[in-house]
């Protein structure tokens, strides 16, 4: 059943079928298709999650298929790591993953209903030849292409023949992209496209078209480095007499600076950002926020962008990539994780600095008071390391110190100390009650005591409420570390 949707100005269609309840749904078919030819970096990443939210918002199916056809560049680790950082994300995927290596007999049948109908041709042009071809074309100010030349010739097979498309003579491709809306593109700008080279496997469009008609994909999402192949894959479509799906293509991701993404700019893989300890969800947040919008709401959760995402109100103009924002989000999911799941996603990274085993209390009791100043996991562990620390080995830092510690303050620290040794019980709320009435009954003000107490605690400006700092450290830590202090 065909309806045509109110919602895509420019005509596109979409196809409903009634569900259960018989009221009509949208058939969504989306696929996320990478070359391992590398590790998924945050451009692609965000693609996939784009295709991933579409399936998921109309109910319909998302694939992943591994494009290995350039057998020099693609890795099977590659492979393992994009399949890894999709995981990480949360993208699952349905069905069986798809290798396009193990296709090339469906292409090769595709590429000779082609040839059947003589839509394609033979061409035994040598690349010498086309080079000149395209010379020839350059020096009378046409685009460089093909000349069509071996059309009409009916070669069969040979070594070193590949097939070529037969490009209609005049005319237009149009199509309404979803992101960057009506593209039309005239054909003489294009020739008579290989579908199939000399070594008998497929180009990249010819695979792709075959693919997702095969796959059933409503809509290619994918980045707009592709938006040139598109009317190429449009003219495969026609002379295979198929409906092609819709187009969106989304823009690149730009630094800061506005330069095209670079290493600079924090433009790596999913798994560096993993190591990095930033959050999937922070990381999936900030991405789709990036090229896609919903008023001016930044926070999404995981459910919230499947109910919102419906693949309008993405942006067409590049978007910046802007690490602080990125670890802004970080910290807002950080704060707001359920404290026993954040100790859980930090324990790898407390080993990584070698403090050695900490049980899960203790651990989350370290995420209590330090989490609010954290932006990264990686920050969150390293500053569990004045807590863990043996108060004669602690890290004090020199310039707080030599602003904080001085003969008043150690006065009133020498002054607490027996208060605090006797405060019967030895937890957050007694130690908070203690306090507040030594400041009381001193006379002092908060900051009369609390910065040199923080100071002789923890060594730095930073973690929690002192109260708080102490009950995790236990009395007899707590009164070491004034000690120690007080001989500065
Ligand atoms: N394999 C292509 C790439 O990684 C994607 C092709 C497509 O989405 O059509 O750039
Ligand atoms: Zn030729």
């Amino acid at each position: 059943m065909l309806r045509h949707s109110p919602k895509y100005p420019g005509g596109i269609f979409f196809c409903f079928q009634p569900n259960f309840k018989g009221t009509y749904i949208m058939n969504v078919v989306t696929r996320f298709a990478p070359s391992p030819t590398g590790h998924l970096h945050i451009g692609g990443a965000r693609t996939a999650i784009f295709c991933w939210l579409m399936a998921r918002h109309f109910k319909g199916q998302f694939h992943l298929r591994i494009e290995d056809t350039d057998l020099l560049r693609s890795k099977q680790e590659y492979t393992d790591s994009i399949l890894a950082s999709m995981r990480w994300l949360g993208l699952s995927w349905d069905g069986e993953l798809n290798y396009q290596t193990q296709r090339m007999d469906l292409y090769r049948k595709y590429v000779q209903k082609l040839l059947d109908t003589g839509q394609a041709y033979w061409c035994t042009c040598t690349p010498e030849e086309v080079d000149a071809m395209r010379e020839k074309a350059k020096l009378m100010g046409l685009k460089p292409r093909y000349n069509g030349h071996c059309r009409e010739l009916g070669h069969g097979p040979a070594e070193g023949a590949c097939v070529r498309l037969k490009c209609p003579s005049e005319g237009k491709i149009v199509f309404d992209d979803m992101v960057k809306g009506r593209i039309s593109v005239d054909v003489s700008e294009l020739d008579d496209m290989v579908i199939q080279r000399a070594d008998g496997t497929p180009t990249y469009n010819m695979a792709v078209v075959v693919d997702d008609y095969e796959m059933g994909i409503t809509h290619v999402i994918r980045g707009d480095d592709h938006v040139s192949n598109t009317p190429r894959q449009i003219l495969i479509y026609r002379a295979l007499g198929l409906k092609e799906p819709i187009f969106g293509h989304v823009p690149m991701i730009l630094g800061q600076d506005g330069a095209k993404l670079s290493k600079r700019h924090g433009a790596r893989a999913v798994i560096e950002y993993e190591k990095d300890g930033l959050l999937p969800q922070a990381l999936v947040n900030y991405l789709v926020r990036l090229g896609w919008s919903h008023g001016d709401q930044e926070i999404f959760s995981l459910e919230e962008l499947v109910e919102l995402f419906d693949g309008t109100h993405l942006n067409p103009s590049a978007a910046r990539f802007d690490v602080n924002k990125l670890q802004w989000l970080n910290a807002h999911y950080m704060r707001n994780l359920p404290v026993a799941e954040l100790a859980r996603l930090v324990q790898p990274f407390v080993l990584d600095c070698g403090y050695g085993e900490i049980a899960q209390e203790r651990l989350e009791g370290l995420c209590v008071l330090f989490r609010d100043r954290a932006k990264t996991l990686v920050e969150l562990a390293a500053s569990f390391k004045p807590m863990l620390a043996k108060a004669d080995e602690l890290e004090y830092d020199e310039k707080v110190v030599a602003k904080q510690i001085n003969d008043e303050t150690k006065e009133r620290l020498a002054n607490l100390k027996p208060v605090l040794a006797g405060c019967s019980d030895f937890d957050g709320p007694s130690l908070e009650k203690t306090f507040n009435d030594f400041v009381a009954a001193n006379g002092l003000t908060f900051k009369q005591i609390a910065p040199a107490l923080r100071t002789a605690l923890v060594g730095f400006m930073g973690g929690s409420h002192l109260h708080d700092i102490m009950a995790f450290l236990g009395r007899e830590e707590t009164l070491a570390r004034i000690d120690r202090t007080l001989q500065f």
